[in-house]
């Protein structure tokens, strides 16, 4: 093992800070829960990074989400081109986005009608502005410690990055803003149900990541999610999964499919852009006639359904319809690298928990089971920055913070997934040293 030279990274990341607040542009990148210079990336192939130092690495981050396949797809990098050389963007209707539209309607059944939007961010903004539309409700609920992007009336209690930089309540968001924004504890019916009993004919929806990756990856007890289906029902509420993170990587249908439960809305990113910036939310038909031109829900997005952005998607969302052998094997990575971590927590004489679903997992410093965000804030975060480093130094790319799932890609050979069991094994064993 040798330590990582990152000297051009250095150099790039003190001239970033001149004129791009903090160097970077997203917080959680700028490595400051875990200290040390940011890894400025040059190129990736497959299931690897290579930095501005010509260091490689393997990549468990996978742009935070959608390279399911790995890096530099032939089959979406050649659509990507196809699609320029047509035009970058038009702002009038086009073939692409009516063929994004169906293939998400098939994959993901509960989606009669989808909105194409440029981000996750715009996804659940627009989602949640649609609930209100359609119920005439002001309230929303979002349990503690999920992370449905940066508009204002998420940024309470958020998990991510967020909760990384000590700042899940962001300054710059109003209180007037704030007060329409409930909060639950993650994974707590009995909460839920008392907060929706509190608040009678007041709540427009429930948002929630089905199975949550913004506080490292946590999944829903049993009967959570079934639980709030019959509570909005009850209650006239719109259920919102977003599946930014999970759509298209638990399963062709997401989280949805693979606990049988039916929200009345979805928010889609990541994965259905194939690495452009590319969101969508969508819905029971009723719901989604709210939005403009038909209803009186406005949203709106220049560059909405882009040609380019479309053609990426596209490929990229074919390509998983038509092969579920590819949620098999990732869901065995997954399980491979899971059990590896458990093994070597568990011959160490170490304590620490792993929690794991298809090809999301990470582990966690804490000796508690984790299923909240209370659970996941007794975890060591200091010893995890020694960890992320101890990983890094072996080559291997995690997320640089407690708080975030990683994310396998189908691109991980055998080989890649015993360096990784290998590699983790060795940093715990360093860092406790
Ligand atoms: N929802 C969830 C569940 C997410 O994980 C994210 C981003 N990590 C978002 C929404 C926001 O997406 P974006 O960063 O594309 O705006």
């Amino acid at each position: 093992m040798q330590a990582v030279t990152l000297t051009n990274s250095k150099t790039l990341f003190s001239e970033a800070q001149h004129h791009i607040p903090g160097g970077v542009n997203s917080p959680v990148r700028a490595f400051q829960a875990v200290g040390g210079t940011p890894v400025f990336m040059k190129s990736a192939k497959g299931a690897y990074l290579f930095d501005e130092d010509s260091n490689k690495y393997i990549d468990l981050i996978g742009s935070w989400g959608p390279m399911i396949l790995g890096h530099g797809n032939e089959e979406v990098t050649q659509a990507i081109i196809e699609a320029v050389k047509g035009s970058s963007s038009f702002g009038a209707p086009t073939r692409r986005e009516v063929t994004i539209a169906e293939l998400i309607c098939e994959m993901v059944p509960s989606i009669e009608k989808v909105r194409m939007v440029n981000s996750g961010t715009e996804a659940t903004m627009s989602a949640v502005r649609v609930a209100r539309g359609y119920t005439g409700r002001d309230k929303f609920v979002k349990t503690i410690g999920c992370y449905h992007g940066h508009g204002d009336s998420f940024l309470i209690a958020a998990g991510s990055g967020a909760a990384t930089m000590g700042m899940p309540n962001s300054p710059g968001v109003t209180k007037g803003t704030a007060k329409d924004t409930l909060l639950a504890p993650h994974n707590d019916l009995e909460a839920m149900q008392k907060l929706v009993d509190a608040n009678p004919n007041e709540i427009a929806a429930i948002i929630i990541e089905p199975v949550a990756g913004n506080m490292g990856c946590v999944l829903p007890k049993e009967g959570y999610l079934e639980g709030l289906r019959k509570l909005c029902d009850k209650n006239g509420i719109v259920l919102i999964f977003d599946e930014v993170m999970t759509g298209f990587r638990l399963a062709k249908g997401g989280a949805q499919e693979i606990y049988g439960v039916t929200p009345d809305m979805t928010t889609l990113g990541k994965i259905i852009g194939g690495g452009m910036p590319v969101g969508a939310y969508g819905g029971k038909k009723e719901i989604m006639d709210c939005v403009s031109p038909l209803g009186k829900v406005y949203q709106a997005g220049t560059l909405s359904g882009n040609p380019v952005a479309m053609a990426a998607g596209i490929t990229l969302l074919s390509i998983l319809n038509n092969n579920s052998q590819i949620y098999q094997d990732l869901e065995q990575k997954g399980i491979k690298i899971a059990e590896g971590m458990r093994k070597a927590i568990k011959e160490q004489g170490l304590n620490y928990t792993v929690n794991q679903i298809g090809s999301m997992t990470n582990i966690f410093f804490t000796d508690k089971k984790v299923e909240n965000f209370e659970d996941a804030l007794t975890c060591d975060t200091a010893l995890f920055g020694k960890y992320f480093h101890a990983m890094l130094n072996r080559g291997i790319y995690i997320a640089p913070a407690q708080f975030e799932s990683w994310f396998l890609s189908n691109a991980l050979s055998d080989a890649d997934v015993i360096q990784i069991i290998e590699a983790n094994e060795d940093a715990l064993r360093e860092i406790h040293a």
